[in-house]
């Protein structure tokens, strides 16, 4: 009787605590690699962005507001290095381009070393799902 009962909380305890710690760990790890680069690639770039938020959403792998701020998704860390590179990349371009017109993707395209077109489609490759971005 006592086993029936606490086997089944000490199940759900333990699912938490395994989806509670890989998303901490992530944020975390997401923290310590997103915002030093994003640093990093303004800088040589010449940008400059007012603050940067790591987010944790389904809807965008980044974002950039009028005020300047950009939001990172920490799913980010999932992805091949490059890619990770691409989204802050096209975040920081939105800086100067609050738009996907021509000038934005020229932009783009010239701090990609002409590759944008080919690392835009290997990103539509990844979707980010209620578990976190995957390959598809
Ligand atoms: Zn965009």
């Amino acid at each position: 009787m006592i086993i029936r009962i606490i086997t089944p909380l000490r199940r759900i305890a333990r699912r938490r605590r395994r989806k509670a710690v890989p998303d901490e760990a992530l944020r975390a790890e997401a923290k310590a690699w997103l915002i030093p680069r994003l640093q990093e690639l303004a800088a040589s770039h010449g940008f400059t962005y007012n603050k940067v938020f790591i987010k944790n959403n389904v809807s965008n792998w980044g974002s950039c507001s009028v005020k300047g701020n950009i939001n990172l998704n920490m799913q980010l860390m999932r992805l091949p290095e490059e890619l990770r590179d691409y989204v802050i990349l096209h975040e920081l371009c939105h800086l100067r381009q609050l738009n996907h017109g021509a000038e934005f993707h020229t932009l783009l395209n010239s701090l990609c070393g002409g590759r944008e077109k080919e690392l835009r489609r290997q990103l539509r490759n990844y979707h980010i799902g209620a578990n976190g971005a995957s390959a598809s």
